[in-house]
């Protein structure tokens, strides 16, 4: 519920993380964004299939990419793999597998991966070394760099 967050006093003007969510099951999509906005994450987007997914990764370019494994038609995996290396971006996999597809995921490029259900203390952990990341100076802006 209410998250205590350490008053950080030099919380300068970071803008929030921008987070794609790939899930299939409302429930599950609905609670993973509200852990992401309780975390100050600006949810641009849900997708319930892989598809729609990849397209809203290439299209919104978000910071980071929650997606699930198991999805109609498509699997989270594949569009894992149509993601990293194409769009500027960070995907973790959150998925009740526990399996081979956890390699596979991994193979596919994703971070790394939780395991259902997700706390908010493990978005927390992600988002907060994502924010390091990013105030450590991050990846270059554009696709070509200098
Ligand atoms: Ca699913």
């Amino acid at each position: 519920m209410a998250t205590t967050e350490p008053t950080n006093s030099e919380r300068s003007d970071e803008k929030p993380l921008r987070v794609l969510v790939v899930e299939d099951e409302f429930v599950v999509a609905t609670t993973l964004r509200l852990h992401l906005e309780a975390l100050g994450c600006e949810v641009v987007g849900v997708a319930r299939r892989a598809d729609p997914g990849v397209e809203m990764a290439h299209e919104l370019r978000p910071d980071l990419v929650v997606m699930d494994i198991g999805l109609p038609g498509r699997d989270g995996i594949e569009a894992t793999r149509d993601i990293v290396g194409q769009v500027d971006t960070t995907v973790i996999i959150v998925t009740a597998y526990e399996d081979e597809r956890v390699q596979r995921a991994l193979a596919a490029g994703a971070r790394m991966v939780l395991t259902k259900p997700v706390l908010e203390e493990q978005l927390a952990q992600v988002i907060a070394q994502l924010r390091a990341e990013k105030a450590a100076g991050g990846p270059p802006p554009g696709p070509e760099g200098r």
